[in-house]
Parts: C-alpha cells; structure tokens; sequence
C-alpha cells in the first residue's frame, strides 16, 4: 500500500504538518481511527496545499471536535443530527503565514458513516459505520481518498475508487451511475471541479448527467442546496466558462425553466471579469458581491417577474435581495443613459449612478460598449461617489429654513456643484447656499 507522508513532508508547511500529527496523536488518546480526506487529499496530491482540512474520525467525531477545538482554542460549530462538527478559527500566529489576507483555518470533522437515502434526493439519515462506505458515498473519485494521520500508519493512503488514477486522467468521474438520483447538486459540483481544474467529466459520468436532468430529479432537491452549490461556481475565479458548460449540461433547468443566455453573453463574461479585476485593484474596501455580478448576467433573460420568482424559490439573504431588486429596477435603462454620446457632466453621471447597487453598477460598466461610457462609471466609482459636503442641515437653519423635502433638495444641489467642481470649500458652499435660498 502507498504510503505518502514523504509526500506530505514535503509539500505542507511544517506548521500544517505539525497541526495534522496533533489531530492524529489526539485521536491516539481517544482510541479511534483518523483520517484526512475529500479535498484536502486531492489538493495534497494535485500538488497544491489546502488549509480546510477534511477530517475523519472512527467513532464519535463531535466528541473528538469539541476536544480538538478546545486544545487549539477554537470554536466549534455541531450538528447532532448528521454527527459532523466544524471548527472554525482565526489564523492562529503558530500556524505560520496566512495564504491570503483574512484567511481562517477550518477544520470539518466527521464520522465514519453509512448514508441510507429515505428517498431519492431527500438528506440522508446517518449511522455509523466503515471508512469505505462513507468514501463510497462522496461525490468524485477524486474527492473519496483518504489518508490515515493515527501514528502507526501515518501517511497511508486509501483509494478504493482509483481517485489518484482519475486525477493524473484529469477527468471528474462518480462512483456509482446513480450518484446524481441520489444528489443532483452533484451536477453543479461536477462542473465546478471540472472547469476548475480544467478536467473533463468522464463519458459515462455525462450520460448519468443527463439521464438525472431527464428525471427532472431537482424537484425532489432542496433549493436552498442548488443555490449554495450555485453560489460556489460563480464565485470560482472563471466563472463564465462553468456558466456555459451549466447551460450545455442543461443545469439551468434547476435554476429556472426559462432561464437560458443572451447572445452576447461570452463578450459580457469577458468583460465583466475585467471590470472586476479593476475594481479589485482600485479601490481599497472589499464588499463587492463578485459571484452576484455573473448572475446578473446569467439573469439577464428573465422577466423581473421571473427574477423574482428566482428570488422567492432560493430564499436568498436580505442582502442579495436588496441588489437583485436594484439590477431589476435600473438593468435596461442605466446602460443606456450611461452611454450618452452628448458630453455629461460629472453630476449627470452621480444622478444616473447614485440609486445603484454596487454590483449593478459593475454589471453596467460591464455592459456599456464605449470606452466613454466605461470611464464615466470608473470616474463615478473612484471619485464622484467618495465627494461629500462640509454643510450640514444646521447650516440650512441657520438661513431660516424650516425642517422638511426643501432640505434634501437644496443640499443636493450644492453637492452637484461641488461634485462639478465649481466649489470646494465651507464657505463657498455657504456662499452658493445663500445663492441659491435667495
Ligand atoms: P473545495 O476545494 O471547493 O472546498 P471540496 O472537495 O473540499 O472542494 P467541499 O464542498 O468542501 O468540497 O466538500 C468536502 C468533501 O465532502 C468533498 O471532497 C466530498 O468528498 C464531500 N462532498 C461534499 N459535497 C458532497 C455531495 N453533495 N455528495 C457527496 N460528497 C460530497
Ligand atoms: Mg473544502
């Protein structure tokens, strides 16, 4: 049997090394088996180094959690009725370099289980039981090695589904023809690690594909499920691609039945993969919802009806409602305007812009064919947004001006004229207030 702990010595830092001896020497003292797996293992063997660490325990993993989170002071997240447990925790100094700035160590750990489906697609029940049956209930070969981390055999590695063959094959395969009756979500993931990783999905694998998607086994599928594994292919770094291969492998029929791409869709991708790109790299704050962005471009086809409809059927958060209703309201109108060929001045631009939703606003600028056009939203998003006046309220007071709408109006004007650069200072806003009262 293959041993890779060479491997592992090799390729993880020595601090990760050390945390994974840890887990392996605690579950020692606890008398059970441990074992990394999932994508922790494929990652180790693509050659890539991955800090979600995918732990499995023989026996009780939530016990073995709370014990792990407590040693390396961590919080630890339960939940009973599957036996699984994670422990979230931020970057620890012992753990060395963060891979990416805010980045959180997060450990899953679960029980070796046996999954019986009540009923197709529905969640499954849980009971304990083998190393094997629990790999044999994952998604991919590439996704069901293991490697043992308990002292005796550290470092043995475990592949009952010729996963390590499939990685060097590239190709995305299931393990049973009827994995995706079982859980179509794994349609989405399927697609996900194949255009991640620039695989293919194996031929058969395909052929279960369709025949899922002919059973229309979504409908026996929880949205709140499909939403998430959605969510997590529009955040992968190409997103257009795995967009288009979703179409191919007719996914969008678990999204919505009128749901399809306009012509023009590729060239959008394209782009807004730029303008995303910019925006990452000129402004400092980081709140831009990028996975939301791609959607609005896979919605663009819908009705506003039926992009509510997507809405209610995901229960997406408050949040996200908010901007898919601003993409509903300005989609069509804000392109247009934006685009005007007459020169604008920098306050037409903040009146147009200002009403939008960030991720609207980029979806624009994605869309917007001129040049012009584009350097009017960047002008908007660097600069126009950040001009904010010294006055306030108690300044329009003190011209013996009631509380009330006359307010709002009269500040909005002087922030255009500043926003156009004709003033700068307090007191020329007081000035053009006394103006403009008169
Ligand atoms: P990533 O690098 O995107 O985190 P991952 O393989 O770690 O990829 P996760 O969603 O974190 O994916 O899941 C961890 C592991 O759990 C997977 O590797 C897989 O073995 C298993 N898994 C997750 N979702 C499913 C599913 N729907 N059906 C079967 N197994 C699954
Ligand atoms: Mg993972």
């Amino acid at each position: 049997m293959l041993n890779v702990a060479d491997k592992m010595d090799k390729n993880l830092p020595g601090k990760l090394m050390a945390l994974i001896r840890l887990i392996g020497k605690m579950a020692d003292e606890s008398g059970v088996g441990a074992f990394l797996v999932g994508g922790f293992v494929r990652d180790l063997l693509h050659g890539a180094v991955s800090y979600d660490l995918d732990v499995m325990i023989e026996g009780d993993a939530i016990r073995f959690a709370k014990k792990l989170a407590d040693k390396i002071s961590g919080k630890v997240v339960t939940y009973k009725k599957f036996g699984t447990a994670v422990i979230v925790k931020k970057w620890p100094k012992w753990l060395g370099v963060p891979p990416r700035a805010g980045s959180k160590l997060k450990i899953d750990v679960a029980s070796a289980r046996k999954e019986t489906y009540e009923k197709p697609a529905a969640l499954p029940t849980v009971r304990f039981s083998s190393l094997k049956e629990d790999l044999s209930r994952r998604d991919f070969t590439i996704n069901a090695m293991a490697v043992n981390i308990n002292k005796k055999d550290f470092g043995l590695f475990i592949d009952f589904f010729d996963g390590k063959k499939d990685l060097k094959r590239s190709i995305i395969r299931v393990l049973h023809k009827k994995s995706f009756v079982d859980d179509p979500t794994r349609i989405f993931r399927a697609v996900r690690f194949e255009q991640r990783f620039n695989f293919k999905i194996e031929k058969h694998t395909k052929i279960f594909i369709k025949h899922a998607v002919k059973q229309k086994m979504f409908h026996h599928t929880q949205n709140q499920r499909i939403r998430d594994e959605l969510m997590l292919i529009l955040r992968e770094p190409h997103p257009g691609k795995a967009v288009f291969r979703m179409k191919e492998l007719h996914e969008f029929k678990f999204i919505h039945p009128s749901l399809s791409l306009k012509k023009d869709a590729k060239k959008t991708f394209n782009s807004l993969t730029k303008c995303l790109k910019w925006d990452r790299t000129a402004r400092a704050e980081d709140t831009t919802d990028e996975w939301l962005t791609y959607f609005m471009v896979m919605l663009e086809k819908l009705s506003k009806d039926e992009v509510c409809e997507v809405l209610k059927k995901f229960v997406f958060t408050r949040r996200t409602a908010v901007k898919l209703k601003s993409y509903n309201d300005f989609r069509v109108s804000t392109a247009r305007k934006i685009s005007r060929s007459a020169k604008m001045r920098p306050s037409e631009i903040y009146a147009i812009l200002k009403p939008l939703e960030r991720e609207v606003i980029l979806y624009t600028m994605a869309k917007v064919k001129s040049e012009k056009a584009k350097r009017r939203v960047k002008k908007y998003l660097t600069e126009l947004e950040r001009v904010t006046l010294k006055i306030k309220g108690h300044d329009i007071a003190a011209e013996g001006i009631k509380r009330g709408p006359r307010y709002t109006e009269l500040l909005r004007r002087v922030l255009y004229k500043k926003i156009d650069g004709k003033i700068t200072t307090k007191r020329e806003e007081i000035l053009y207030l006394k103006k403009i009262v008169k």
